[in-house]
């Protein structure tokens, strides 16, 4: 069998290029690569390795030389004189070449450029003198959970403690944690939208928690004094341990086994994570750095981008094509108390609308009519004037859909499940809510004939 030619496969002009860069960059100084050959392989990253002292041309060069199957990604290094350059390079060569360095030389960070599609990223810090009380690793729990609780509830995103990357560097004086929510196929558009999401949960704690009489929909599923922990001393005063200031333009974000410089303190796997790495190559060590990426996508256009408008309800915008754009609610009275629920049904029936909701309380029947929204499983196709309603029956978990047209009298399309996470969530609200809306009238018991 012939051996493939390397400079063949990637193109002698790239490699060219790219060797004249780096005899440069190595007649000056001294980087971690030559110390160690990684093997080539043709299934293997791009051999791509470029470096820079300006992070602008470091970033379009990531830009220009990334495809929808090679990601490049650009990584900051700090040398011993305080300087920092810049590495283009597929992250898993990257590791390569870095995970071999001392540990008090490993100062490098993922830089998150700016309008890139990326995970959301949390920085969790407090002064341990100053809150001796103060139970990270709880706390840090709590914060996951809520995290996650918004994720499903603004755009039906399923995610836990398996999935989130718990990285550590605490030290004596400090606590200090990196989470990473690495969910498969969903990042946001970019992390100003990460930003406001943080900051607008960090807005409602800190509301929920100052204000007794405030009710929230999410946050209520969570004890107060739970969320009054996660609010801490600082020397200005107290603050939720949440660091929202790390969501700026292409902002640089310490990476998995790195220390700041000078300070023996590297972030590893945290004692309490909970997470399970990808299995993509046989390097445990790889898939934790892999994964714990910020802007890396092993396939980018399978994304589905979430959105975080500036308002003061974040509302999302998931949008492969298929899925549909949630929108918020108009009046709260015309829901149930299953806030996934209502989401679910109002995407379903988007662009109508949610007119009014009942609840039948005795069959545990939630009814929905609706306004604009006209198709009609009975017909297979929409009423003219006519709209149809839908009807989730929470004993069994299923749905389905009748109509308000005299020749449908009587109809009921097939029943279907609802989707997992929304039955989880019922069962775990149950019995304690829908309370509200339990009057059934008349008027619609008729239009809809019997349930
Ligand atoms: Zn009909």
């Amino acid at each position: 069998m012939k051996a493939i030619d390397v400079k063949n496969f990637y193109g002698t002009s790239t490699l060219a290029k790219q060797e004249i860069v780096e005899r440069k960059i190595n007649s000056k100084q001294q980087w971690v690569k030559k110390s160690r050959k990684m093997p080539t392989s043709i299934l293997g990253p791009p051999e791509f390795w470029m470096e820079f002292y300006k992070q602008a041309e470091a970033l379009r060069v990531a830009y220009e030389k990334s495809n929808d199957f090679q990601m490049l990604c650009t990584f900051v290094y700090q040398r011993e004189n305080g300087y920092r350059k810049f590495v283009v390079a597929h992250p898993e060569r990257y590791w390569w070449h870095y995970e071999h360095r001392p540990a008090e030389k490993r100062c490098s960070y993922e830089i998150i450029p700016e309008y890139h599609p990326c995970r959301l990223y949390l920085d969790l810090e407090y002064s341990i003198e100053l809150n001796s009380k103060s139970d990270g690793p709880s706390m840090t729990d709590t914060i996951i959970d809520v995290f996650s609780a918004y994720l499903l509830a603004y755009w039906h995103v399923p995610c836990n403690k398996y999935s989130v990357i718990n990285l550590d560097s605490s030290t004596n004086e400090k606590f200090s944690r990196h989470l990473i929510f690495n969910i498969k196929d969903v990042a946001f558009r970019d992390n100003y939208h990460v930003g406001r999401l943080v900051k607008s949960i960090y807005q409602d704690i800190s509301d929920y928690v100052s204000h007794d009489a405030k009710s929230h929909d999410i946050l209520c599923n969570f004890g107060k004094q739970k969320l009054e922990r996660l609010i801490v001393e600082t020397n200005k005063g107290k603050r939720l341990f949440v660091d929202t200031a790390v969501y700026t333009k292409n902002r640089q974000f310490r990476i998995y086994k790195s220390t700041k410089w000078g300070k023996r303190s590297n972030l590893i796997i945290s004692n309490d994570s909970k997470y399970i790495p990808s299995n993509l190559s046989k390097d445990k060590e790889l898939n934790i750095f892999l994964d714990s990426l910020i802007t890396y996508f092993l396939a980018k256009k399978d994304l589905i981008l979430l959105e975080c408008p500036g308002n003061d309800a974040p509302v999302a915008k998931p949008f492969k094509q298929e899925i549909q754009q949630y929108h918020c609610f108009q009046d709260d009275h015309t829901y149930s108390s299953y806030s996934v629920l209502d989401k679910y049904i109002s995407n379903l029936i988007y662009p109508g609308k949610v007119r009014a909701y009942k609840y039948l309380q005795p069959s545990k029947l939630s009814i929905y009519e609706t306004s604009g929204y006209r198709y009609c499983e009975n017909i297979g196709r929409c009423h003219k004037s006519n709209n149809v309603f839908w009807i989730v029956d929470l004993k069994n978990k299923t749905m389905y859909q009748k109509c308000q047209d005299q020749d449908c009298f009587g109809f009921k399309s097939k029943r279907r499940r609802l989707p997992e996470e929304i039955c989880f969530q019922i069962d775990e609200d149950d019995d304690d809510i829908l309370l509200c809306c339990a009057d059934v009238t008349e008027s619609i018991a008729q239009k809809a004939g019997s349930f």
